[in-house]
């Protein structure tokens, strides 16, 4: 067979050869050891939480070598696209502050010397590679419709054959004359371009998977297809000539493509090109609510497999990847103690510290090192990001909270200096009513519901007015809770706890139950950050008319 003959034959319009390829794009000029990684979503719109590990992944392991992190948009598969589902994507990283050196940058843009980024603008280096392999007898053209593909599989399934696939004396096409294939090309038959396996099935592979080890697989004997019909790369073929093109050192990907690794690495040895090295990521997994089984986070059933998701929901981005580095990297949580306070990208992300086996995405602890997290934030800062959040998802909201930036920040900041802060809030989407009664738009009197058990709506009444004629919005925490006392005793409650629970039987309640009642008319809430700086920022006439709105509502009628 006169190969040369056959490559123009099939790629007339291919003059480019692969060793001009090679100087378009020359090995990267960087350090002994550092490391290229690339992450290659489909532009489906959507990213998966497993995406953003897998992202995270690509970029650490190449900051942490020196090395270079690149996007590139695998858009082959016509069925999984959608119109700009690139920028959803990248909204993603964004978020999250996930940055890679080079490749796709937005809807159309790009940047670096390795581009195209884009696999359907590859398309003419994918034909020089197919040119060059048919060239050297490494590949066919194959014209076996959709009907016939299917005879050969029933054919298998008859002979019982072990192997399924087009190969060796099923492939029928693999030997085909010149003079046929002339024919097939005159009579305008429709082909793909198949690879011409050299494998033997009684052979193995062995290879190195960075996390998983030393990996034994039979060979591929599967004569794959590399280029359909309309001349668009399968994954298979696309991968192998943009990781090569783009210098990659490191592929980084999704377990589920560990049994293609033999394929990938016949088609690396064909191609002439250095096979990379490869690192196949455990899935992200959660408990299922109700059966209490692990498995696949899955994009139909979980809300949370979206990345979109902590963005709406207002996940801070340091929580969430703070949170993905703790399972990611067994390394991550030493490291953090003795850096506390630095940035989680400058994590010097070690594979080997990767589990292979699936790591488990769990809701509340990702809420437990978030509330962490924001409460080692300063006021500022938390008031600049509720506002950020809340201008997008709660325009209401973001209208009352930001009329006076100086008190919202004021209202963030209680309890938020001081060696034990709070940890109240975990997202930013708790913030409209966690922070509802510092607004009269959406402070709500609750009425007598969660007046103490002890406390009748009488004695609450007289609290209330009480406190009222007494109450100084000049004093200190100390002031403060010392004049809540001096009311008790007239009322029949007991200015100190410990000698309440002495003798209960001779009390109403005692000082707790007293600036509960406070508490609830100021509020609306049992439970608080420190009440006198709450009342400081409401001021004086807000408290009071809190205080009587609130006497009315339990004794209607009654005034403070
Ligand atoms: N485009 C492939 C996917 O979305 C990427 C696989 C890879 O990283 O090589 O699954």
């Amino acid at each position: 067979m006169d190969y040369e003959r056959l490559a123009e034959l099939l790629f007339p319009e291919v003059t480019l050869t692969p060793a001009e390829l090679e100087l378009r794009y020359p090995p990267r000029a960087l350090r002994e050891g550092a490391r290229v990684t690339r992450f290659a979503p489909s532009p489906t719109g959507y990213l998966h939480i497993g995406g953003l590990f897998g992202a995270l992944t690509d970029v650490l392991v190449a900051k942490a070598s020196g090395g270079v992190s690149y996007l590139r948009i695998e858009d082959t598969d016509k069925k999984r696209e959608i119109d700009d589902g690139v920028s959803a994507i990248l909204e993603g990283f964004r978020a999250f502050g996930v940055r890679f050196d080079e490749g796709v940058t937005g809807f159309g843009t790009e940047q670096g010397d390795y581009g195209p980024y884009t696999q359907s603008q590859r398309v003419e280096i994918y034909h020089v590679v197919a040119k060059d392999l048919v060239k050297r007898g490494l590949a066919y053209p194959c014209f076996c419709s959709a009907e016939e593909l299917s005879q050969l599989r029933d054919k298998q399934e008859q002979d019982g054959a072990l192997i399924r696939g087009y190969f060796g004396k099923y492939a029928r096409c693999r030997d085909l004359s010149m003079e046929q294939i002339e024919k097939n090309l005159a009579d305008g038959k429709s082909w793909v371009l198949r690879f011409r396996s050299g494998g033997d099935e009684n052979k193995r592979i062995t290879f190195e998977d960075l996390i998983r080890g030393k990996i034994e697989m039979p060979e591929n004997i599967i004569d794959e297809v590399l280029l359909k019909s309309d001349g668009i790369p399968t994954y298979h073929f696309a991968h192998v000539c943009d990781d090569h093109f783009m210098r990659t050192t490191h592929v980084i990907r999704g377990e589920e493509w560990l049994s293609s690794v033999p394929k990938h690495i016949a088609l690396f040895k064909a191609c002439g090109f250095k096979v990379p090295k490869y690192v196949h990521t455990a899935q992200v997994m959660k408990l299922d609510d109700e059966t209490g089984d692990k498995r696949k986070l899955s994009k139909r059933k979980d809300p949370e497999a979206a990345v979109s998701y902590f963005v709406e929901k207002g996940f801070p981005k340091e929580s969430l990847i703070e949170y993905l580095l703790t399972l990611l990297n067994s390394n991550f949580e030493d490291w953090r103690r003795a850096n506390p306070g630095t940035d989680a990208m400058d994590f010097p992300f070690n594979l080997k510290k990767m589990g292979a086996s699936g790591c488990l995405f769990d809701l509340q602890k990702l809420t437990d090192v978030s509330k962490n997290v924001i409460s080692h934030m300063d006021a500022e800062t938390v008031y600049a990001r509720i506002a950020r959040w809340a201008e997008v998802y709660d325009p209401a909201f973001y209208a009352i909270f930001t009329k006076d930036p100086a008190y919202s920040t004021a209202i963030v900041n209680i309890d938020r200096d001081v060696p034990k802060p709070r940890k109240d809030l975990a997202k930013w989407d708790e913030a409209p009513a966690y922070l509802a009664y510092f607004f009269d738009e959406t402070y709500e009197n609750q009425g007598a519901a969660l007046l103490p058990e002890r406390v009748s709506r009488e004695d609450a009444k007289a609290i209330l007015t009480n406190y009222a004629g007494i109450y100084d919005p000049a004093d200190d925490r100390d002031a403060w809770f010392a004049r809540m006392k001096t009311i008790c005793p007239a009322l029949g409650f007991c200015p100190e706890v410990k000698v309440y629970k002495k003798d209960p039987a001779s009390y109403k309640g005692h000082v707790g139950d007293v600036s509960t009642v406070v508490r609830l008319a100021v509020t609306g809430r049992t439970n608080t950050p420190d009440l006198c700086s709450i009342m400081q920022l409401l001021g004086r006439e807000r408290v009071l008319a809190r205080l009587a709105d609130f006497a009315a509502r339990i004794c209607p009628g009654a005034s403070v």
